[in-house]
């Protein structure tokens, strides 16, 4: 790996060459999701949509300080950065706790962003309780075959590939009948009914599985011991796998007090409304508490020394302080932003009022707020049940 000064102009040169101005937007909602599928892919040429795995694997093999310039450089000029479900929950897990087979099958594809991957582990009985989950898998020769149903499936309409809990022995104890497999969306058998949400899109879904087929080789982790890979990937999906990430974005966030300049009024330098003033600077203070203690997680995972809970922890704060947050630029923009859609408010103002709505998925998603604070209780705090 070359200098990490040589490395900053690699970056720089590559994406003046590949990342056009339509991808330049900062974040993913505002491309569609064939050209965001379309960008990934140009990432994954280069080993850039999965730069920390190992290269044979199709990862781009950089340390940490090489990862820190890329998504400086890529930071720097909005460049929407790569993300799925795929990069950022199975291959980490897999990564960790896969078979060698299954890393050389199944890594590959999502490095170059061909297969899309969702997550089958809620059920209509099973969400915050997700050890109740009674999705069945029975085998038979060399395959397990599926009965059951999953909902909020995100991306299931368009994903190729799930990766599922199921109870493999109903006779067990709970957590220990449940096996963690993988297994193509598209065949008889799974069957995907989309939800649609208020603003009309269908990103969500309920699965149905009737006879759906899995091989024996993808079952990631020991048969009926899926709890511990379950626990494995949520502590990815809840953030420990990007400290680094989280460290870099949060409390940088000028957004709050440049709006509440511009649309409330100011004197001698600070807002005229003290109450609001006060909030806004215990969220600027909080959000930067914040960003410290990712930047230590991140320092310390360098060192092997990952606290354990951080994920549950990580989780609960940025997505209550991301609630906090569009709560306070609510406000500040009092009927500007309860624009839906046509005319009368400006593009920004609408995308405020659908970054509010989705801060409240935040916490409930990979696990509600109640269940961190209920995880942080018994686990880091140790308070007796
Ligand atoms: C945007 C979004 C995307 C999602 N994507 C997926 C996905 O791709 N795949 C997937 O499998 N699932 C997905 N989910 C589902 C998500 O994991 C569940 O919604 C979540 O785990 C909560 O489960 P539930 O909805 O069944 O609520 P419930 O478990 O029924 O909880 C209802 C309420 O009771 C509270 N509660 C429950 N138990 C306790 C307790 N012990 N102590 C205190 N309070 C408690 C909860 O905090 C919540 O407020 C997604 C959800 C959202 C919002």
């Amino acid at each position: 790996m070359g200098s990490l000064d040589s490395f900053r102009s690699e970056v720089r040169d590559w994406l003046a060459e590949h990342c056009p101005e339509e991808i330049r937007v900062g974040v993913r909602e505002r491309l569609s999701r064939t050209r965001f599928d379309e960008w990934v892919r140009t990432l994954g040429t280069r080993g850039w949509a999965a730069p920390g795995w190992p290269t044979e694997y199709g990862g781009g093999g950089l340390d940490r300080e090489h990862r820190a310039v890329l998504s400086q450089e890529m930071r720097a000029i909005k460049a929407v950065p790569p993300a799925g479900f795929g990069l950022s929950m199975l291959g980490p897990t897999l990564l960790d706790l896969g078979t060698d087979d299954q890393k050389q099958r199944h890594l590959p594809p999502i490095c170059r962003h061909e297969l899309i991957w969702c997550q089958g582990y809620s059920e209509p009985g099973a969400g915050s309780d997700l050890a109740s989950l009674q999705t069945r898998a029975v085998l038979e020769g060399d395959e397990y075959v599926v009965t059951g149903q999953k909902i909020w499936t995100t991306g299931a309409p368009h994903a190729d590939w799930i990766f599922c809990l199921v109870r493999t022995d109903p006779d067990a104890p709970k957590h220990e009948g449940i096996s963690f497999l993988l297994f193509p969306m598209k065949q008889e058998g799974v069957k995907v009914s989309p939800i649609r949400l208020i603003d009309g899109t269908e990103h969500f879904a309920q699965v149905f599985f009737d006879g759906a087929r899995a091989s024996t080789s993808d079952v990631v982790g020991p048969v009926n011991g899926g709890w511990t890979v379950a626990k494995r990937l949520l502590q990815h999906e809840r953030g420990v796998a990007n400290p680094e990430g989280r460290a870099a974005g949060a409390g940088k966030k000028k957004g709050l007090i440049d709006l509440a300049r511009e649309h409330l009024g100011v004197r001698d330098g600070k807002l005229d409304d003290p109450a609001l003033r006060e909030r806004i600077a215990q969220y600027e203070m909080d959000s930067q508490a914040f960003g410290l203690t990712m930047k230590r997680a991140a320092e310390e995972a360098s060192v092997g020394q990952t606290e354990r809970q951080i994920a549950s922890m990580s989780k609960f704060l940025w997505s209550e302080l991301g609630k906090r947050e569009q709560d306070l630029a609510m406000q500040v923009l009092g009927s500007r932003g309860l624009g839906w859609r046509g005319e009368g408010f400006e593009d920004t103002e609408l995308a405020r009022t659908k970054r509010w709505l989705i801060t409240r998925a935040d916490s409930i998603w990979g696990g509600t707020s109640e269940i961190q604070r209920n995880i942080i209780a018994k686990r880091v705090l140790m308070i007796p049940e």
